[in-house]
């Protein structure tokens, strides 16, 4: 055992044994700044995004805290709360903590909507030391008493920033208003608007702040390239692109789950195995896709901005943007998909002449220029003007809000993006 490994946090033997399980030989610095203060029961206002080992930065003390005190859960209970905001990231988490739990006795549920809630309530009858949840399917199952909140000793809230996106505000708020105030908070998100870090101030109690960036961030240890190419020779560049064995499991993204599903086709027709993921899929049939995409049954995956959130596959070897985002955040998160773990990973982009404007945003923001891909023509004149001085996020206001999205009555407000 060395210094910087994890028994030097304080970690109980169970939990560094189901790390040894899992390979990692060494705490990510979020892990080694937070756990050593969450096992001394601080509250936590954490800074970091998907890709930082979060998720264990978390999981870890509240799985200590709970299987060293005795209390069990009473009926329809729960000890712990993580809430997040999309149901992949929910099923996510809750598979961190069956692994790292494995060799303690602690049971958890993990509740979403779009599926039928009669499982779910059954989970929480007996109560669960560990629930995790995204916050319209939790309110619903409060409100008809399926479950209380009042004995919950420690709270997750991840990805805030993407939850308040996402229109869950006053959602998050009565759901923290139903928790006891002797409790564990801890808050997460990977940036921090005025909206979030107002959030934090009501609901952290003298938080320990840990702020930290992937070991690399995307933009510097992702290749990225661009291709000019005109809207409809896109299927035929993309088909070529994808022939190169090099791609070995990639994601591709388009803006609309329409597009998603002509491309997956288009691309299972040419012989190259690929399905779609987007929100008006079913949670069973996105579960499935993504098992043959992480399995390597599937070489490509197509995705839209929205399905994509808090996906976490491993070994990514390609994000192909089909269609450039509006939002130039949104190509961060994208091509974030790759180079995950210390691997390196490449970002193709296929910039259409009505695209050009999203292009110089993306170029903005990333404050860097993407190289022309070789065999592209040259960048045209109107994608080499000088970037906007603001990223356009006014972009944000063509953005209509996805339709089927959850929405519950008397609440009276509508998420702006569906999960
Ligand atoms: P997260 O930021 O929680 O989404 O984690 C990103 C990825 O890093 C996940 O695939 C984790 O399994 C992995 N991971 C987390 N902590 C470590 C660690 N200490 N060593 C190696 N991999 C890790």
């Amino acid at each position: 055992m060395t210094d910087n490994d994890f028994s030097g946090l304080g970690l109980a033997e169970p939990l560094l044994r189901a790390l040894r399980a899992q390979d990692y030989d060494r705490p990510t610095p979020i892990q080694a700044q937070a756990i050593p203060e969450l096992l001394a029961g601080k509250d936590l206002l954490g800074i970091a995004q998907t890709g930082t080992g979060k998720t264990a930065a978390f999981a870890l003390p509240i799985l200590q805290h709970l299987s060293a005190s005795r209390d069990r859960p009473g009926p329809r209970a729960a000890r712990a709360l993580i809430l997040a905001p999309t149901r992949e990231l929910a099923i996510q988490i809750g598979q961190a903590f069956r692994d790292y739990g494995r060799h303690l006795s602690l049971r958890q549920a993990v509740i979403f909507g779009g599926v039928s809630q009669r499982p779910q309530v059954k989970a929480l009858h007996r109560g669960v030391d560990i629930l995790v949840a995204t916050p319209g399917r939790l309110l619903d199952l409060m409100e008809q008493r399926h479950l209380r909140l009042d004995s919950a000793a420690h709270f997750v809230l991840d990805e805030a920033d993407r939850m308040l996106d996402m229109g869950f505000i006053r959602d998050v708020k009565k759901i923290a208003a139903a928790l006891p105030r002797r409790r564990q908070t801890l808050l997460f998100s990977a940036t921090m608007p005025g909206a979030v870090a107002g959030l934090a101030a009501a609901l952290l109690r003298d938080p320990v702040r840990v702020a930290v960036t992937p070991a690399a961030t995307p933009v510097e240890r992702i290749e990225q390239r661009v291709f000019f190419v005109a809207a409809g020779d896109k299927r035929a560049l993309l088909a070529r692109i994808l022939r190169d064995p090099a791609l070995e499991r990639s994601i591709v993204f388009t803006r609309t789950k329409h597009r998603a599903n002509r491309v997956a086709q288009q691309l299972d027709q040419a012989g190259i195995a690929a399905d779609a993921i987007h929100g008006n899929k079913s949670q069973a049939a996105r579960q499935r896709t993504l098992e043959a995409f992480r399995g390597g049954r599937l070489r490509v995956l197509v995705a839209t901005d929205i399905a994509a959130r808090g996906i976490d596959v491993d070994g990514v070897t390609h994000v192909i943007n089909f269609e450039l985002p509006n939002i130039p955040e949104d190509y961060v998160h994208r091509i974030g998909r790759t180079a995950r773990a210390g691997a390196s990973g490449a970002a193709i982009s296929l910039c259409d002449p009505s695209e050009q404007a999203f292009l110089r945003g993306i170029e903005a923001l990333t404050k860097r220029r993407l190289e022309v891909a070789e065999g592209s023509p040259a960048r045209p004149a109107a994608a080499a003007k000088a970037p906007a001085p603001k990223a356009p996020r006014a972009a944000n206001a063509n953005k209509k809000p996805a339709r089927g999205g959850r929405r519950r009555r008397g609440r009276g407000q509508k998420p702006r993006r569906a999960a």
